[in-house]
This record gives C-alpha cells, sequence and structure tokens, in this order.
C-alpha cells in the first residue's frame, strides 16, 4: 500500500500515481487516460523469449528513469520494470532553478517565476522576498527525455507490476504479478513511496508533508504571476472560524501557490511536516476558507493533488542485496519534503557505482563491455553494499541526521513558534538558507547554519528552541557517534 492511499480517508479520490497498474492482468491494455506518450514505442521485454540482465530497475518514476539510462549508456543490459512506463507523472514538482540548471534541464521547467514569497503573518512588515528564482517542472517534458534516453541507451521496458524479490546463484529474481518473473545481476527498487522491495530492520517511522491542491481557473486572483509564493502562514481568513483557527495554531499549515496567470493557478494549503499527518478534509477545508477569504470564483478545476510525503524516519536497512533509490532510499530531504533535484543529482554517482560493480576487472582495463555476472550470493551481496556506501556515505547520514534533527524541531512548532522560526530562517545569508534547502551544506557548514540561525533568532525564539531543541540535539549527537 502507498503512503498516499494509506493516509487518504476511504472516501477520498487518491490520484493515481503511475504505480496502480490493473491489479489482476498487469499486461492488460490501459485505459487511454493513463497514457501520455502514445508516439513513443517503447522496446518491450518479450517474457516468452528470457533474456538475462544485468540489472532490473523496479519504478520508472524520475529516479528509475535516470539510473537506467545512466547504467545502460554504459552498456549493461538493462530492463525497467513498471505497470505503466507511458503514464503521466502527477506530482506537480517544484524546484529552485539553480539546481536544474546545474543539471542541464533548466529547459524541463514550464513555469518559472524571477523570485518566491513568503507571508509570516499580516502584518505590514510580515512579506519576506527571496531572490531565488523557482520553477515548477514541465512533467510531459522531463519524462519524455528521460523516456528517449533510456531508448536510445538500449533499456528494455517490461509492463508489469512487481511483488517481492528472491536471490539465489549470485542473481536476483523479481516475482511479477500474474506469475511471471525476470532477473538480474542487481536489482534496483525504484518504486518511490511504495518502498516494494527494499528492507527496513526497525519500524518505518516518518514524519509526513501533507498538502491539499488544486490547478484552477478562476476568475482572477490577487498573486503577482511573476512571484512565487513559497509560504503564507497568514491566519485571519480563519478568524471567522475560531475551531479551525484553533487547531491551525497548534498544527499550522501554510499556502503554497503557483500562480501561471491572472486566471489559472496552483494553490496548495500545506503541512510542511506532523506526525501523523493532518488529514485531506481537514487540508482542503483549510484551503476553502483561504480562497474563500481571497474572493476566488473557480470556474474549472484542472487538476487534484493529494499529497503525503514520507519525511525522514529510518533509512533501509544498509547493505542489503537490492539497491534502493529516490523515494525508496529515504532520499527525501527530511525538513522539507524536497527530492527530485536531489536524486537526479545523486544519479550519476549511483549509477556509476552500480556501472563499477559490474565491470569485469578486465572491462575496467580495457573497456571491453566485459559484464562481471556474480558467481555467488556473497559476491552479489558485496556488489550491492558497495552501491549502497556511494548512496549514502557517512558525509549524506551525518547530514541527515541533522535534517532529522530538523525536522524533529518543526513537528513541535505551533503557528507563533514557526513564524519566529522562519523569520530567522530567511534572515540567513543566501549560502545558509540556499544550501540548507538544496541539500548543498556538509555537516561542518550544517553547524554553523544552525549557530547563525540561533544569533538570528530572538530571544523568546532561542529560549523555544534550547527548550524544543535539546532532546534531539541529543539523539542526535548520539547517533552521530555511531555512524559508520
Ligand atoms: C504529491 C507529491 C508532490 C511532490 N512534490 C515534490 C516537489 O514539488 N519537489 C520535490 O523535489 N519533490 C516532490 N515530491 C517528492 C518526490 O520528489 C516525489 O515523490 C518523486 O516522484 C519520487 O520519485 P521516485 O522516482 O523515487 O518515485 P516515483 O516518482 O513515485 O515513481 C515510482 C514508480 O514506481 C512504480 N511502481 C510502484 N510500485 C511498483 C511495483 N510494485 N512494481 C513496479 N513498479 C512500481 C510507479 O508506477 C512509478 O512509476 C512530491 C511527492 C508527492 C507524493
Amino acid at each position: 500500500m502507498t503512503a498516499e492511499t494509506a493516509a487518504a480517508p476511504p472516501s477520498t479520490p487518491v490520484l493515481p500515481r503511475g504505480g496502480r497498474g490493473p491489479a489482476s492482468d498487469p499486461s492488460a491494455p490501459l485505459s487511454p487516460d493513463k497514457v501520455l506518450f502514445t508516439d513513443i514505442q517503447l522496446p518491450l521485454y518479450d517474457p516468452t523469449e528470457p533474456a538475462t540482465f544485468d540489472i532490473v530497475v523496479v519504478g520508472s518514476g524520475p529516479a528509475g528513469l535516470a539510473v537506467a539510462d545512466r547504467v545502460a549508456q554504459a552498456g549493461f543490459k538493462v530492463l525497467i520494470v513498471d505497470p505503466n512506463p507511458l503514464a503521466p507523472w502527477v506530482n506537480n514538482f517544484g524546484v529552485w532553478i539553480d539546481e536544474f540548471e546545474l543539471m542541464g534541464l533548466a529547459d524541463c521547467l514550464d513555469y518559472t517565476w524571477d523570485r518566491a514569497l513568503v507571508y509570516l503573518n499580516s502584518e505590514s512588515d510580515g512579506a519576506r522576498y527571496l531572490k531565488r528564482p523557482y520553477g515548477r517542472v514541465d512533467r510531459p517534458k522531463l519524462k519524455r527525455r528521460l523516456l528517449e534516453r533510456c531508448i536510445a541507451s538500449g533499456v528494455m521496458f517490461h509492463r508489469a507490476k512487481a511483488k517481492d524479490v528472491s536471490h539465489g546463484g549470485g542473481r536476483s529474481t523479481v516475482a511479477l504479478e500474474g506469475g511471471q518473473q525476470v532477473s538480474g545481476s542487481l536489482v534496483v527498487d525504484a518504486t518511490g513511496h511504495s518502498r516494494k522491495l527494499v528492507e527496513f530492520d526497525k519500524p518505518f517511522n516518518p514524519g509526513y508533508q501533507g498538502a491539499y491542491g488544486i490547478v484552477v481557473e478562476v476568475e482572477s486572483h490577487p498573486f503577482d504571476c511573476g512571484t512565487m509564493l513559497f509560504m503564507d502562514w497568514r491566519d485571519d481568513h480563519l478568524d471567522a472560524s475560531p475551531d479551525v483557527k484553533a487547531r491551525n495554531e497548534k498544527l499550522p499549515t501554510f499556502l503554497y501557490a503557483m500562480p501561471f496567470s491572472p486566471t489559472k493557478i496552483f494553490l496548495e494549503e500545506t503541512s510542511l511536516v506532523a506526525r501523523p499527518i493532518i488529514p485531506f478534509p481537514e487540508l482542503k477545508l483549510r484551503l476553502e476558507k483561504r480562497m474563500q477569504h481571497l474572493g476566488l470564483k473557480v470556474l474549472k478545476v484542472e487538476e487534484e493533488e493529494f499529497c503525503a510525503i514520507p519525511m525522514g524516519g529510518v533509512l533501509p536497512m544498509r547493505p542489503q542485496r537490492v539497491i534502493g533509490i529516490g523515494g525508496t532510499a529515504g532520499m527525501v530531504h527530511p525538513s522539507t519534503g524536497y527530492m527530485v533535484s536531489r536524486v537526479l543529482g545523486a544519479v550519476p554517482l549511483v549509477a556509476d557505482a552500480i556501472i563499477d560493480q559490474l565491470s569485469s576487472v578486465s572491462d575496467k582495463a580495457t573497456d571491453g563491455h566485459l559484464q562481471r555476472a556474480p558467481r555467488s550470493d556473497a559476491e552479489a551481496a558485496a556488489m550491492s553494499a558497495a552501491v549502497w556506501r556511494t548512496m549514502w556515505p557517512v558525509q549524506r547520514l551525518r547530514q541527515r541526521e541533522f535534517f532529522e534533527f530538523g525536522m524533529e524541531v518543526l513537528l513541535k512548532l505551533d503557528l507563533a513558534e514557526t513564524r519566529e522560526f522562519f523569520a530567522a530562517f530567511f534572515a540567513l545569508s543566501d549560502y545558509h538558507w540556499h544550501g540548507f534547502l538544496s541539500s548543498r551544506l556538509s555537516f561542518l557548514e550544517l553547524i554553523a547554519f544552525g549557530l547563525s540561525l540561533f544569533a538570528k533568532s530572538s530571544n523568546a525564539a532561542r529560549i523555544n528552541l534550547l527548550q524544543k531543541g535539546l532532546p534531539g540535539l541529543v539523539v542526535m549527537l548520539s547517533r552521530l557517534a555511531t555512524l559508520r
């Protein structure tokens, strides 16, 4: 069960997210509305002529497609298994443009804003403009680019849903719904937040970013189309609803909005992080109250998004035979919910580690594309372990501990404290707040970030941060001592 379906109330129409193929017959034809790229001919694997693969990648989200392409480019046989590789990606991904520019993906944004805006409160000095351009990912364009690259590099596709994985004789075999199976020297689990194949040795205990969003056509809206509304913590729209206002003061949510044109906008009521998740009906109610307050007249709802992103919590067991990447590998930023840029940025490193493990010694010397097929489970386990080490080196683990500490602090803040926190956060140097949000700061830089945040906070906020942060700080320090 995905995090989304687990979190949604039974009557809530959760949007399909790729992984919902027909349960009984994964190879049955898909309804036309689930296929976006009708002109793309995928090279399909024919199970009646079984082939051996170097890697089987389960999942064709951003993580799966990007890693499959890079490994196939190096000459290895790669199979992607997904019930519907041509389905549209439904999440509205937002990214900082500098992150996408660095990866040569700036043309894969369909809307961009020169700056972002944060409203801490409704006071005249409550607005903070952030001079960092923001963009919405052009989902069809990015997915098409990754699919076309995969096809060009020789990746094969199999439309099926993975059920399970088993290992023996140095190979890993993925059992598929419908009874078939496929096997590879290594298996990569890129099934996102459904975490289908990776294993955990401790209870999975994340916080959740919950959000209810809509893309709407409206008669008009009050937002500037050159500015993305990153966070709006104002709550005067709840003055006439004291019960909702009281709930919001305790468990605050903010408005995240992307104005596309004077009459089209994405509005999302977002809980930065909560445990348990704030239920979708509550998020929807709060958004409706904001919209009434803003006087928005909706002409058409084009998209509806139910967002439940697991944040932080334990990482999958490391090492383990199945390699995880993306949502399955705990790569979501535990204090923000962002992941797309981080995963696309990490793919070269992780894919190159896979390539290195799959290359025979002589291949490394001659570049003769001699695949190394592991001859025993011990050899295959050592190969996977090397890849896990590359994905989660000690520096990244330390950084994640810090983010996790940040998440635990955020989980405890009420509305007033959250406002204080972000007043200090956005008063930091660009280097610090950009770096924090983009997972770019090393652990030592994060310590400097934390001290600077403390220095920028008001006296009341400092006392509060000390009270709420101290237990988490102790936990973080004890965990850091055990990291290898
Ligand atoms: C609503 C929402 C909004 C988000 N917005 C942002 C954002 O604005 N910015 C950001 O950086 N991050 C965002 N995230 C977080 C994260 O970037 C996304 O979740 C991202 O899609 C994760 O990529 P992925 O490749 O790991 O997994 P996914 O994109 O979830 O892809 C998983 C793939 O695995 C397939 N699959 C699942 N189960 C199986 C199975 N059993 N067998 C075979 N295939 C299977 C699915 O069909 C799917 O194609 C958002 C997440 C959500 C849920």
